[in-house]
């Protein structure tokens, strides 16, 4: 009985041990996997160069449908941390996570964010739109919420982490400055953002467009030959001058979506490219989470005026 107790206590022990240790599993800094471009972003931001990060998607990747290969399996077995989006934007990856949460520690950001604001899906399993990075109010909850995970994981970084933190929320205070001022030389009336996916309705609703996107929230629903109909008619009704392609998702669609508007004795703009669900080339301006926001609205307001 006193070995059996002896045992178990060794066993407690142990684990909290390993919970509290402040080892990594590779090296000394501590080993971190992400999952979007905007979420790698902002952890190698917040974490600068005493952390190491591993971003499974690149430029131009659809989060809702990728796969984790096996080098992603193993780059998330190492892990010291995984951070993702969440509320099942990564929808093939949910799976992944789950079967690795007891071994690894997984952080969906978005959990952070008070659920009674965000809009409401029937499509995903989360019940939540997940594209939550397009409203800057919700980057800077995420902002600070990384940062206490980061200086929990990494207690001797913490003060490195916070002043970061605190220069990055001020950048982002100064785009959302300048964001809301470009919107504001667009009139009104002429605010109505047409894309391939749904991703911009935060965007929508935080800083005031219509926003319409043809392939509904997720891009793994393709449009109809109806939904493109009815899209193509209010484009006409309403004269909006512009639509607008996602650098993640085929062009095709919209391409539809302008032709349809031709038939009809109406021409419509392709806008330009929006990155969405993806970052630019990291070696662009667009690279970036604040330079990615800043084109978009530039983008937007100058084909839509
Ligand atoms: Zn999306």
């Amino acid at each position: 009985m006193i070995k059996k107790i002896l045992f178990f206590s060794l066993i407690f022990i142990f684990s909290i041990s390993c919970v509290n240790s402040n080892k990594t599993k590779k090296g000394d800094k501590l080993y971190v996997v992400t999952t979007t471009t905007m979420i790698t972003d902002l952890v190698k931001n917040i974490g600068g160069d005493v952390i190491e990060v591993k971003g499974l998607m690149g430029s131009g990747v659809d989060p809702h449908l990728y796969k984790a290969s096996e080098g992603d399996v193993s780059k998330l077995t190492n892990a010291d941390v995984v951070f993702y989006s969440g509320l099942h934007l990564e929808g093939k990856l949910v799976d992944v996570f789950e079967k690795m949460g007891r071994n690894t520690n997984t952080v969906a950001l978005a959990e952070v964010l008070d659920k009674r604001g965000l809009i409401g899906s029937e499509y995903f399993a989360s019940n939540y739109d997940p594209h939550i990075w397009f409203n800057i109010k919700y980057w800077k909850e995420i902002t600070i919420y990384l940062t206490e995970k980061l200086s929990e994981l990494d207690p001797k970084n913490s003060l490195l982490f916070e002043k970061n933190s605190k220069a990055y929320l001020d950048k982002l205070d100064i785009l959302e400055n300048k964001i809301i001022q470009t919107i504001a030389t667009l009139p009104k009336d002429k605010r109505i953002l047409i894309t391939a996916h749904d991703a911009f309705n935060y965007f929508g609703k935080q800083y005031g467009f219509e926003v319409i996107g043809l392939q509904g929230l997720s891009t793994a629903t393709e449009a109809g030959v109806q939904d493109v109909q009815n899209l193509a008619k209010l484009i006409i009704e309403k004269q909006v001058k512009a639509i607008f392609i996602e650098s993640s998702v085929p062009k095709r669609t919209i391409e539809a979506l302008q032709e349809a508007v031709k038939a009809e004795g109406f021409d419509v703009k392709i806008g330009g490219t929006l990155y969405s669900d993806a970052l630019g080339n990291a070696e662009t301006n667009e690279g970036n989470y604040i330079g990615m926001f800043q084109y978009n609205v530039n983008t937007i307001v100058k084909a839509l005026k």
